[in-house]
C-alpha cells in the first residue's frame, strides 16, 4: 500500500480545487482496502471521479481513490444481461460497453462523468432514465468493521438523486461492484426527453437503434453542458425541487411562465435553474467564481477559486430563491 502525502488534490476533483489531504491511497481491489484497514488508517474518505464533491477546506482525512476495475457478464438469459462492474470503472465506458454489446438501460445516461461507485450514491439520472431502473445489487465493505454486505435495490431506498448511501450511511461503505441488470430484446427507448427526438429526427432517424440514443445524448450534452476539462465545475450544483401543486399555484399566479413538469404523485417539479436565473444570477462572475453563463443551475471555478467561496455563493443563492419564491433549493453536490 502506497500512500502518497503533500499532494494536491486538485487533479482529482473536477472542480478543479486546490486543496490537501492526510494522504492519497489508490485502490485498486478487495484486499487493498481490508490492507488500509488493518493499518488502521483514519478517517477515510472514498473519491471516484470527483464530479459529485466540492471541496471547502484541507481535508483531515485519507482519500482512497478508488480504481477497482473489471465488466463481466454473471449471467444471462434469452432477453437480460446481469452485469457485475468494478466500482472504479468511469461510469461513460460502461454505457459505451452496454451500447456496444447492444444492450439497453443506460444509453439515456451516456456522458455522465464519474464512477460506477458513485452512480448508486446519488442515483444518478438524466433524459427521463435513472440507475435504479436498471439497478439490481451491489457489493460494499464496511469502513469501520471492515464486513461485506450486498445490498439489493429494495435496501438502498432510491430515490431522486439520493440513496441510503447518501443519507443514513454517508461514509460508512466502500462500494466495490454494481450489478447491472440489461435487455437484449423487447426493449423500449426512451427519446421523448429535452431534446432527443428532435436531434434524432434532423439526422433523419425513424426507428432509433441503442447506439442512435447514445450518440444523440452525447451530441446534446456536449452542445449544452460546460467541459470540467475547461472550466471547473461538479454538473447542476443544486437539486430541481418537487413542490406542492397548492404551493405551484401560488407561484403560477405571479410568474405564468413558469417552467413545470407535473409528478405521477400530483407533486410537481420545477428547474431549479429557471428559479435562479429569475432571482438574477445567471452569468454572474465574483473573482475566480460563478455561474454559469447559459447553466445556472452550474457553479464554475474559472480558476483558482477556493471551495469555500463557492459554497458561499452557493448559501446566498439558496437564500435569495427563498426569499423571491418560497421555495427551498436543495445541494446534489457532496460538500467537503
Ligand atoms: P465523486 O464526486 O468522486 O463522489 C461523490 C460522492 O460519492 C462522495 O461523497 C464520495 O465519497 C462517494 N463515493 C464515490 N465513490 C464511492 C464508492 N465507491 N463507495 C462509496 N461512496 C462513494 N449527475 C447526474 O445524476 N446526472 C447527470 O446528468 C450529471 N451530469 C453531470 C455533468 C457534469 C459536467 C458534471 C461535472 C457532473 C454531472 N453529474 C451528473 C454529477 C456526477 O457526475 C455524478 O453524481 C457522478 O455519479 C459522480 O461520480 P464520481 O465518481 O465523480 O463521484
Ligand atoms: P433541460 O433539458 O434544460 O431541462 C431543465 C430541467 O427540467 C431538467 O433539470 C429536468 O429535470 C427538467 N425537465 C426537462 N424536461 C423534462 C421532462 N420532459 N420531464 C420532466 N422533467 C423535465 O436540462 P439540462 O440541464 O440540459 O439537463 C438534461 C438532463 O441531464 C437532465 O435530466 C438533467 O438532470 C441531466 N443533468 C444532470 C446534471 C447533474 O449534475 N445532476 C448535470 C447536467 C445534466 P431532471 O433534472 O429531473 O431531469
Amino acid at each position: 500500500m502506497q500512500i502518497l502525502k503533500d499532494q494536491s488534490i486538485r487533479p482529482y476533483n473536477t472542480f478543479g480545487i486546490d486543496a490537501t489531504a492526510k494522504g492519497l491511497i489508490r485502490v485498486s481491489s478487495e484486499n487493498d482496502i481490508y490492507e488500509i484497514l488493518v493499518a488502521e488508517l483514519s478517517p477515510l474518505k472514498i473519491i471516484g471521479g470527483g464530479s459529485n464533491i466540492l471541496i471547502t477546506k484541507d481535508l483531515d482525512a485519507y482519500l482512497l481513490k478508488n480504481e477497482i476495475k473489471g465488466i463481466q457478464v454473471i449471467d444471462e438469459d434469452e432477453d437480460r444481461v446481469m452485469v457485475e462492474v468494478g466500482a472504479g470503472e468511469q461510469w461513460h465506458n460502461f454505457v459505451l460497453w452496454a451500447v456496444s454489446h447492444n444492450l439497453a438501460g443506460v444509453e439515456n445516461l451516456s456522458l455522465i462523468p464519474g464512477s460506477v461507485g458513485a452512480a448508486p450514491m446519488q442515483n444518478i439520472g438524466a433524459y427521463g432514465v435513472e440507475q435504479n431502473e436498471v439497478f439490481h445489487s451491489l457489493k460494499a465493505i464496511h469502513l469501520e468493521k471492515g464486513t461485506r454486505k450486498v445490498f439489493f435495490k429494495y435496501e438502498c431506498d432510491f430515490g431522486y438523486r439520493e440513496s441510503i448511501f447518501k443519507y443514513e450511511l454517508k461514509d460508512q461503505y466502500f462500494i466495490t461492484h454494481v450489478t447491472y441488470i440489461l435487455k437484449k430484446n423487447n426493449h423500449e427507448l426512451n427519446t421523448s426527453y429535452g431534446a432527443i427526438a428532435d436531434v434524432l429526427s434532423e439526422n433523419g432517424i425513424k426507428t432509433p437503434t441503442i447506439q442512435d440514443v447514445s450518440d444523440a445524448v452525447i451530441s446534446i450534452r456536449k452542445s449544452k453542458l460546460p467541459d470540467p476539462k475547461k472550466v471547473g465545475n461538479a454538473g447542476s450544483f443544486f437539486k430541481n425541487p418537487v413542490i406542492s401543486d397548492s404551493k405551484y399555484q401560488t407561484l403560477v399566479g405571479s410568474y405564468p411562465q413558469i417552467p413545470h413538469y407535473p409528478q405521477a404523485d400530483g407533486s410537481v417539479k420545477i428547474p431549479a435553474g429557471w428559479l435562479i436565473e429569475k432571482a438574477g444570477f445567471k452569468g454572474m462572475t465574483l473573482g475566480q467564481i460563478g455561474v454559469h453563463r447559459d447553466q445556472a443551475l452550474v457553479l464554475v471555478n474559472h480558476g483558482g477559486g477556493a471551495g469555500n467561496d463557492i459554497y458561499t455563493l452557493a448559501l446566498d443563492i439558496k437564500a435569495q430563491v427563498k426569499k423571491l419564491f418560497a421555495v427551498d433549493i436543495e445541494t446534489e453536490v457532496n460538500i467537503w
